[in-house]
């Protein structure tokens, strides 16, 4: 049942009709306008550091429940935000939130090999999902992923907060009106110093692999949404150090190439043991430079194209990348669209990702 049709049968008072053991749809469903409840599952440092502050600012996402395996956590941080122990949950207990209609929304913030099992899990609880990027380990797992949501009738969207950043909406808006022309390139850099060699990150079954995985992925979004193309080509070049301890599981460099069907190129660059956050895309009238072009503050972008040379200001954005991000998706589901990163997009980069390890490993263009 799609929203509208959900409000329309909710307003009806048709809710009691609804079979014992059901996954609640949420509490007034009906109520226009209303804060949407996200569950943040997962209390890491991208999830307590970054997302949870920003439910401040948010216009139409709430936080209401936490899902952590550390007790601890969810004392401390269920304090700090208000949530109620029945609003708790471990890994355990987590399937036991399709009872609590306050919960509209599972955001999964995991190590990567989890993305899968969370996502399913939320949705078989009825609740839709926004998922960490890289939204899975595998392409497979990615089309798990979709078909479980789509299986549910609920929303899966992939936590590529760039797309609702001012800087990085700003290059697009400038591609897209033709004020580089045709673009022809992209090189776009992204990699920063791995330390502790113990992190699930340097674990090739909790992570799915290397930088490629964590921060390359930048590189790649970035490439797909700057030409507004899917690559048909791929190279790729790995160079990591076996006797470094970091590296004994996963890739430390890697760049790569692709081709696109307009015959634009990208480069793309990613490493875990340099520190790199820029793109250049440029065409036949101009470029767009950023740096940083996707950290979570101070970006800063310089474009050349007829009257303009020089430092760019994006227009602004009524929210930050991160409040935007969540609001998204409550105001996908209050309305029944699809979110602009759905799961089809995180699959997406999943297939380039799988293409670029294959070219590096067998020294060849892999077609895609
Ligand atoms: P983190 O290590 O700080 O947190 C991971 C959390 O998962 C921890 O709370 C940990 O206890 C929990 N966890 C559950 N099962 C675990 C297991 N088997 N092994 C290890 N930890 C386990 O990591 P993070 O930096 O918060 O990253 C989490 C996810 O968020 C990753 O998918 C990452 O790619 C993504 N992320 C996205 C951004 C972004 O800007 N969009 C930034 C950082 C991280």
């Amino acid at each position: 049942m799609d929203e509208i049709s959900k409000r329309t049968f909710l307003a009806a008072g048709l809710a009691a009709a609804l079979p014992i053991g059901a996954p609640s749809l949420g509490a007034n469903a009906d109520e226009p306008g209303r804060k949407l409840g996200y569950a943040i599952l997962g209390l890491g440092y991208y999830a307590t550091r970054i997302i949870m502050p920003r439910f401040a600012e948010c216009e139409h996402s709430k936080l209401v429940a936490l899902v952590s395996g550390t007790p601890e956590k969810l004392k401390t941080f269920g304090e700090q935000y208000g949530i109620p122990e029945s609003h708790r949950y471990s890994y355990e207990t987590f399937d036991q939130i399709a009872s609590n209609p306050d919960v509209d929304i599972v955001y999964v913030i995991t190590p990567n090999s989890l993305h899968r099992t969370f996502t399913e899990r939320a949705a078989k609880a009825g609740k839709h999902v926004m998922c960490e990027k890289p939204m899975a380990n595998t392409v497979a797992d990615c089309e798990a992923m979709i078909a479980a949501c789509k299986k549910a009738g609920r929303k899966l969207m992939i936590g590529y907060r760039s797309r609702f950043q001012a800087h990085n909406i700003e290059a697009i808006k400038l591609i897209r009106d033709g004020m580089l022309g045709p673009v022809r390139t992209v090189v776009a850099d992204h990699g920063f110093t791995i330390g502790d060699p113990k992190q699930w990150r340097l674990n090739k079954a909790l992570a799915g692999g290397g930088s490629l995985m964590d921060i390359g992925i930048y590189s790649l979004n970035a490439a797909r949404y700057l030409t507004g193309e899917e690559p048909i080509a791929v190279n790729a070049v790995e160079s990591t150090d076996r006797n470094d301890i970091r590296f004994k599981e996963v890739e430390d460099v890697i760049s790569f190439q692709l081709k696109f069907p307009s015959g634009a190129t990208a480069n793309g660059y990613s490493a875990y043991s340099a520190n790199f956050n820029r793109y250049r895309v440029t065409g036949p009238k101009g470029f767009v430079d950023c740096e940083p072009a996707t950290s979570y503050e101070g970006q800063s972008m310089r474009a050349r194209f007829s009257g303009q040379n020089g430092p760019r200001e994006p227009a602004p954005q009524p929210k930050n990348q991160f409040s935007a991000q969540l609001d998204h998706l409550s105001e996908c589901i209050l309305t029944g669209r699809e979110p602009l990163v759905s799961g089809e997009e995180g699959l997406k980069d999943l297939r380039v990702i799988e293409a670029i390890y294959r070219a590096a490993r067998e020294g060849r263009t892999v077609k895609i």
